[in-house]
């Protein structure tokens, strides 16, 4: 079942888009827990980690390069910055389309590990 994340993609509701190519789009987190708070997602609908297959190891990949090539648009990759993908109720997970958080922008608190 598509989320709003699709809406966003589609382009049918507005997100302060950072970076898009054909299979990546990211964006600013509408409610921000760091300074600096971009959601990176694929356009291929994954609910989540536990839902990706070995069909997506390609793309899952290449997600994580995104990452760190977004990070290094928002110039967090001198400083450092985290990333974050919740999974399922007990990850607090809100919108069942799989993305990376990345929180940067300033010193993060409390490592949870
Ligand atoms: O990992 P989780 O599913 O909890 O995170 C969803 C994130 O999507 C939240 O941080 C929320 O603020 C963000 N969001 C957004 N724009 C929307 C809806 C949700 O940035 N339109």
């Amino acid at each position: 079942m598509s989320t709003i994340f699709k809406k966003i993609i589609d382009k049918e509701i507005p997100a302060n888009i950072v970076y898009e190519d054909e299979e990546f789009l990211a964006f600013h987190d509408i409610n921000p827990a760091a300074k600096v708070h971009v959601l990176v997602i694929p356009k291929k609908e994954i609910k989540n980690l536990d839902a990706a297959t070995e069909e997506d190891a390609l793309l899952l990949g290449k997600l994580q390069l995104t990452v760190a090539k977004v990070a290094r648009i928002l110039e967090l990759d001198k400083d450092g910055y985290r990333v974050i993908t919740n999974i399922g109720d007990n990850g607090g997970q809100e919108v069942y389309h799989i993305h990376y958080h990345i929180l940067g922008g300033e010193k993060l608190p409390v490592k949870l590990k």
